[in-house]
This record gives C-alpha cells, sequence and structure tokens, in this order.
C-alpha cells in the first residue's frame, strides 16, 4: 500500500515538472472564424487548455500523447443553446409531475446528461425544469457525474395559466396557487422578484414563456402570455444580475413583445413575421429554432394518446411550421444560434438538427458556426468556448468523413473531449 502511494506521488510531481501535453492530429479541422476546413493540422492540449493549433503534424516529445483523428473531422465542442436536461417526453409526462420525486428526476438528468455530451454537445444551455438542473451542473463542474457544461435556467418564468406554469392541468386541490417563487408571475414587481428568486437559486440564464406552448396542458398555443410591463421587469432586472434572457414564443405579437423589450434570444420563433424579423436585425436578437422539437411533436401527436387530447391540435399547427420560418430568417440575415429542446425528444439526438438546418438552406458550415461561434456569442463565452484557438477550453469533437460534405455525420460525433479530458474515443 504504502509503496504504491509513493510510486503515485512521483507520477504526480513527475507530470507537473513535465507537463505532459496531448497533441492531437487532426486530418481535417473546422475553423469557425474563417469558415475553412483546414487540413493535416495539430491541435495541442496541455491541461483543460488549448496552447497551440498549429500547421502539420507535429511530432511528440517528452512522453506528450498522440491522439490520431488524421481520419476525421475535427471541430469545437458543440454548443446546444436550447435543452431540457431534467425530463424526455413521454406519454407519461403529465403524471410524472406529480410521481416522481426530486432523487427519481436527478437520476433520470443523470443519464441525459451522459447521453447529450456522448453526441458531442459539451456545452448546453438548459431553458427550465424543476431545479434539480442547478444541482446536476454542480455535480458536473465537480467531476461527479458525466455530462456537459449547463447553464441552467433553473425554473421557466410563465404568467397563470402560461406555457410554463407547472400546474397546468392539474386537480385543484393539488395545485395551489404558485407565485414568483415558482416561476409564475402577474405583475412588473412579480417578475422582479421572479428573476431574483432564480438569482437566489442559483439560475445561470433567465427563460420566460412569452407566449403560449405545445406541450403544456391548455388550450392556446401560439398568444402573447405576457404584457409589456411584466417583460420590461423581466429583461430591466435580468440585466441587472448580468443573466442572458430567452422568450419561448410560436405567435407573433407575443414574439415582437419580448424582443421590443431587449430579449436575448427568441425559442422556436414559429409565425415570426417580416416585422419582428427585421426588429431582431435591429436589437440583435437571436434566434434559436428548434426545428427537431416541431418534427417530433408531429410525429407523435399522429399516435392516439400518446399526447393529451388539448396538445395534440397544437402540435399539428405549430410543429410543421417552424423549419421554414427558420429559412427565411435565415435568408433575411437574422443571428442563427443552434438549438433543438432536446428533451421534447430522447437526449442525444440533438445532432439532427444539422441535417434540418442544411435542408432549409444553411450551408453546412454555418450550421456548425452556429452550434459553436454563434452559440457561445449568445452565451458570452466565446473568449473561453467556441472555437478552436490558443488559450481556450479544450473542447474539441470530430466525426468521420466531412460534415461540409454529408452533414449527417454531425449525428454520429466519435471523438469527445471536454476540458483537456477525453470522453469519448
Ligand atoms: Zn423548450
Amino acid at each position: 500500500m504504502k509503496r504504491i502511494f509513493i510510486a503515485l506521488l512521483l507520477i504526480f510531481s513527475v507530470s507537473t515538472v513535465f507537463a505532459q501535453k496531448k497533441l492531437i492530429h487532426c486530418g481535417k479541422l473546422v475553423d469557425v472564424n474563417s469558415g475553412q476546413v483546414l487540413k493535416e493540422m495539430t491541435i495541442v492540449v496541455e491541461g483543460n487548455k488549448i496552447v497551440a493549433v498549429n500547421n502539420g503534424y507535429t511530432r511528440a516529445s517528452n512522453g506528450d500523447e498522440v491522439i490520431n483523428l488524421k481520419d476525421k473531422t475535427v471541430m469545437p465542442g458543440l454548443m446546444d443553446m436550447h435543452v431540457h436536461i431534467e425530463s424526455q417526453s413521454s406519454p407519461n409526462s403529465q403524471i410524472e409531475r406529480y410521481t416522481l420525486n426530486p432523487a427519481d428526476i436527478a437520476y433520470n438528468a443523470q443519464v441525459y446528461a451522459e447521453r447529450t455530451l456522448m453526441a458531442g454537445f459539451t456545452t448546453v444551455r438548459d431553458l427550465g425544469g424543476s431545479g434539480v438542473n442547478v444541482s446536476l451542473r454542480k455535480a458536473i463542474d465537480a467531476g461527479k457525474v458525466v455530462g456537459p457544461k449547463i447553464f441552467t435556467a433553473e425554473k421557466t418564468i410563465a404568467t397563470t395559466g402560461g406555457h410554463g406554469d407547472p400546474t397546468n392541468g392539474g386537480r385543484a386541490d393539488l395545485i395551489g396557487d404558485p407565485g414568483p417563487k415558482d416561476g409564475v408571475i402577474n405583475s412588473y414587481d412579480d417578475a422582479k422578484k421572479a428573476v431574483r428568486q432564480r438569482y437566489k437559486n442559483g439560475a445561470d440564464v433567465i427563460k420566460i414563456t412569452s407566449t403560449g406552448g405545445v406541450l403544456s396542458v391548455a388550450k392556446d398555443g401560439q398568444g402573447p402570455q405576457f404584457q409589456m410591463d411584466e417583460l420590461k421587469g423581466i429583461v430591466e432586472t435580468a440585466k441587472e444580475y448580468g443573466f442572458v434572457t430567452a422568450a419561448h414564443a410560436h405567435g407573433d405579437e407575443g414574439m415582437y413583445r419580448a424582443v421590443a423589450a431587449g430579449i436575448t434570444s427568441i425559442e422556436h420563433g414559429t409565425f415570426m413575421s417580416e416585422r419582428t424579423m427585421e426588429k431582431m436585425i435591429e436589437m440583435g436578437t437571436y434566434y434559436v429554432p428548434t426545428i427537431s422539437a416541431g418534427k417530433f411533436v408531429v410525429e407523435k401527436a399522429q399516435i392516439p394518446g400518446y399526447f393529451p387530447p388539448v396538445v395534440v391540435p397544437k402540435a399539428l399547427e405549430v410543429g410543421p411550421q417552424i423549419q421554414e420560418t427558420f429559412g427565411k430568417a435565415y435568408q433575411k440575415g437574422v443571428k442563427i444560434a443552434f438549438g433543438t429542446d432536446a428533451g421534447v425528444f430522447p437526449h442525444g439526438d440533438n445532432g439532427k438538427e444539422f441535417i434540418y438546418m442544411v435542408e432549409a438552406g444553411m450551408k453546412p458550415l454555418e450550421a456548425i458556426q452556429a452550434a459553436t461561434k454563434t452559440a457561445a456569442e449568445l452565451l458570452r463565452i466565446y473568449d473561453v468556448v467556441g472555437s478552436l484557438e490558443a488559450g481556450k477550453l479544450a473542447d474539441i469533437v470530430a466525426v468521420d468523413g466531412d460534415p461540409t460534405e454529408n452533414i449527417e455525420t454531425m449525428t454520429e460525433v466519435t471523438f469527445v473531449m471536454k476540458g483537456g479530458k477525453v470522453f469519448k474515443q
């Protein structure tokens, strides 16, 4: 036992003197800044950071480790700006709100987080759950659980009966009257308190539901659900805490209001008008399309009993429209950040969104930029991640073949490194 201990100590002290580097030999490398695919490059990783990106295959010395990705295309770790890491929709979703304890949610979430990282997503923005998401983020940051870096909204903020009111459709004596503490607001003052409560609970970002939505057990799928003073209360307070803000929106009126109030990103954007697109360009608002979620709910709405009856007509109305709107917004020049709404569909299938974006007219390399550079800019962390450059965190993934020639390769990520540590090879 003592001998093992001394041996371990020696290994640790040697590694601190000659910090071992990892040399990643990349057959192709996606440079998201120039929009070029570079050939025969080496990424040098030391500890959790990239220390150099060299032309050619740098030779190893002093026991450096070589990772051979010469037959792969290497790119920055992917970033999904819209997931729900705690849950996954199923015909049981409604009843589970009354049967799952936080510990049950946590065990499920751990599995979803690992699947997400293995699909190549090293960073996600979690746009709403029960509060377990904050604990999950801490456990991942501490290295206790395998998963992506999480920026979480903790609980969504809604208005009474709105999309995101956690008690919609529940039995009267069980649901109570949730308020700002639970993420339900009905005034400017409530909005302030709800944001401050999220800050207190450990949220990283703020998410609101500015219009009706598909999966809530409520009739309206797209009408506005926040008034201007409530939106201002959210955005103004969020700014004071440095929060990035996101607004779920299907209908145009609620969407336009959120953009005008200064929201950071519009989620789904289903019935986005030309006027709203122009306002988004003027305000610098990001659009996070989530085409995958639209496709999934349309498919499942065909299965009798999969969704509660009140959800079915909304799924059929909203679902098919998102991809077309994405195509229009892209042509118009709205800033697009990659996001899927994973959790509506199975975690780990996030990469399918790339295929849908390219189908709607985006170039493959632009879709990869949306999931790296632009996503990092949205989260205001582009100085730390989002490209393969010296000084940034070593969040690096690779696919076999070349995604600029075949976008489907993005659904099968074969190498994952997060913070300099290899999770999949
Ligand atoms: Zn969502």
